[in-house]
Order: structure tokens, then C-alpha cells, then sequence
């Protein structure tokens, strides 16, 4: 099983796409619109649609939190 590169979602077996860069780095996407995204260069965690983007919020919020108590 792999997660999408862009938006971070479960792939199921035999769905979404593998993208193979140059360098060897390899990208999984589980619809175009995320290969379209990731195509101009958009990071996951911009975009409020996305699992990353949820992830990150919560992450920085935390932070946020320890901050506010040093
Ligand atoms: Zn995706």
C-alpha cells in the first residue's frame, strides 16, 4: 500500500498512478487532479482537501502551543 505523494490519501491495490522521476524518486498520485497540482509545483499542505493539509494544521497548532508557554 502507498499513500499519494500529493494530497497523502491510501491507495487501493491496482489504483491511482506511479510516477517515476529521472533522478529515481518515485511519486504516487491517487487522481489526476493531484498529478495536476504536484505537476505545478503545489505542496499537499496548502490545500484544505488534501490529509496532509489536515495533518499539518494540527502539527502546527502544537507547536504553536509550546511556544506560547516558554
Ligand atoms: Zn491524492
Amino acid at each position: 500500500m502507498h499513500n499519494c505523494s500529493f494530497c497523502g490519501c491510501e491507495l487501493r491495490p491496482a489504483s491511482g498512478k506511479m510516477f517515476v522521476r529521472n533522478d529515481g524518486r518515485v511519486f504516487y498520485f491517487c487522481k489526476s487532479k493531484c498529478q495536476k497540482n504536484w505537476d505545478m509545483g503545489r505542496s499537499g499542505k496548502e490545500h484544505k482537501w488534501t490529509k496532509l493539509y489536515k495533518k499539518d494544521t494540527k502539527a502546527v497548532k502544537k507547536e504553536e502551543g509550546k511556544r506560547e508557554k516558554d
